[in-house]
C-alpha cells in the first residue's frame, strides 16, 4: 500500500535531483498524517527550517487527526466540543468546497472509512446496513483536505523564513516553495498506477501544490474485487467513476487536496464541468483503462494525452 508512495516519493526526487548542485541543502523524512513525508529545503538555513517544518506537520497531525483523542476532530466527532475560530474557519472551507462540488467532496463521512477499515488493518467490505448507519453519523474527516492544507502553510511558514527553494512531498501531496535556482520550472511526476516510470511529467512555476487522488494509493482486495479508500457520498461505496487518478494544481494547497478528491468522484465529465466554470485550478485525468485528459493550462509532458479546452 505505501510501496507507490514511497515510488512516487523516488521519482519526484530523482526528477529534482542536481537541479540546483551548489546550494546547501537538507532532506527530511518524516512518518507523519499516517504516509511518509519528505521535506527537501535548500539555502542558508535549510536544516532549521527543515526541522521547523516537520514540526508544524506533526503539530497538525496531532490537531486534525481522526483518532488523537485530543484532536479538534476527535472532541467534535465525539464530545460534540466547538473548535475555536481559527479552526472553525478551516472546517468551514471544506464545507464550502464541499458545496462547491456539489456535494462529491464530503469532510463528514469519518465513519464510513471506518466501517470499511481503512484505519486499521482489518479492511473488509460492510453490510448495507453498516454503511446506511455510518453515512448517517456524519462524523468530520478532513483526510481528504487536511495534507494540502499542510502544504501550503508548510510553504507559508518557508516563505517566512526567507526560503526561495523547497519542494515537500506530502505522500502524493507536492508541494513547491518559491523557484529553483536554475530558474528551470519544478518538474512533478504523475505516478503510474502499476509502478515503474511516472505517467508523464508537470512542470510548474512558483509555489503551488500538484496533489493526486488515487485508486491505487489505499486499497484491498475481497473476492478478486478491489475496494479504494475514496468514497461516492451518495452510495458509501468506493467510487466508480472510471478514473485511476486525477492530478490537481492549484496555488490553494487545501483546494488542490480537496478538489482532487471530489473530481476523482465526479469522474471525467463532471469534473471537465466544474472546470469549465473555475478559473484556479488544471487537472489531469487518468482513466482506469490508461487514457490520459488534461486541461489546457496544465503544463504536462512525457506523454499522450487529449487536451481539455475552455468550451467559452
Ligand atoms: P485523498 O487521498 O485526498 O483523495 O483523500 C481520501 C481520504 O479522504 C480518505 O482516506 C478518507 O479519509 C476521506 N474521504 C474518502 N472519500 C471522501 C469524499 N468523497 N469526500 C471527502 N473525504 C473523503
Ligand atoms: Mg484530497
Amino acid at each position: 500500500m505505501k510501496k507507490g508512495i514511497v515510488a512516487f516519493l523516488i521519482a519526484v526526487m530523482c526528477l529534482f535531483a542536481g537541479c540546483a548542485p551548489a546550494e546547501k541543502s537538507e532532506t527530511l523524512t518524516v512518518f507523519c498524517m499516517d504516509t511518509v513525508m519528505e521535506i527537501r529545503v535548500f539555502g542558508e538555513n535549510c536544516t532549521e527550517t527543515a526541522r521547523a517544518v516537520a514540526a508544524m506537520l506533526q503539530e497538525l497531525d496531532n490537531t486534525w487527526s481522526y483518532t488523537n483523542e485530543d484532536s479538534v476532530i476527535y472532541r467534535l466527532n465525539n464530545h460534540k466540543e466547538n473548535p475555536n475560530a481559527e479552526n472553525q474557519k478551516i472546517l468551514d472551507f471544506a464545507m464550502a468546497l464541499s458545496e462547491r462540488t456539489g456535494g462529491a467532496l464530503d469532510p463528514r463521512l469519518g465513519d464510513v472509512s471506518e466501517v470499511w477499515g481503512f484505519r486499521s488493518e482489518r479492511q473488509r467490505v460492510p453490510t448495507r446496513e453498516e454503511i446506511e448507519n455510518a453515512l448517517a453519523q456524519r462524523k468530520w474527516d478532513m483526510g481528504a483536505l487536511i495534507k494540502g492544507y499542510a502544504g501550503q502553510q508548510a510553504a507559508q511558514l518557508l516563505l517566512s523564513e526567507n526560503i526561495t527553494c523547497a519542494i515537500l512531498n506530502l505522500g502524493g501531496n507536492v508541494q513547491t516553495v518559491g523557484s529553483k535556482s536554475s530558474g528551470e520550472p519544478w518538474l512533478v511526476g504523475i505516478q503510474n498506477p502499476s509502478g515503474g516510470e511516472p505517467l508523464g511529467i508537470i512542470s510548474v512555476e512558483g509555489t503551488a501544490s500538484v496533489v493526486t487522488s488515487g485508486d491505487y494509493q489505499r486499497y484491498f482486495e475481497q473476492d478478486g474485487v478491489r475496494y479504494h479508500h475514496i468514497m461516492d457520498p451518495q452510495t458509501g461505496m468506493p467510487s466508480r467513476s472510471g478514473l485511476s487518478s486525477v492530478t490537481v494544481i492549484c496555488r490553494d494547497g487545501m483546494t488542490a487536496d480537496g478538489l482532487s478528491t471530489a473530481l476523482f468522484v465526479m469522474g471525467l465529465e463532471q469534473g471537465n464541468a466544474l472546470w469549465q466554470e473555475s478559473d484556479d485550478f488544471e487537472a489531469v485525468f487518468v482513466l482506469s483503462d490508461g487514457r490520459m485528459y488534461a486541461t489546457e493550462g496544465a503544463a504536462l509532458s512525457g506523454c499522450e494525452y487529449e487536451v481539455i479546452h475552455r468550451e467559452k
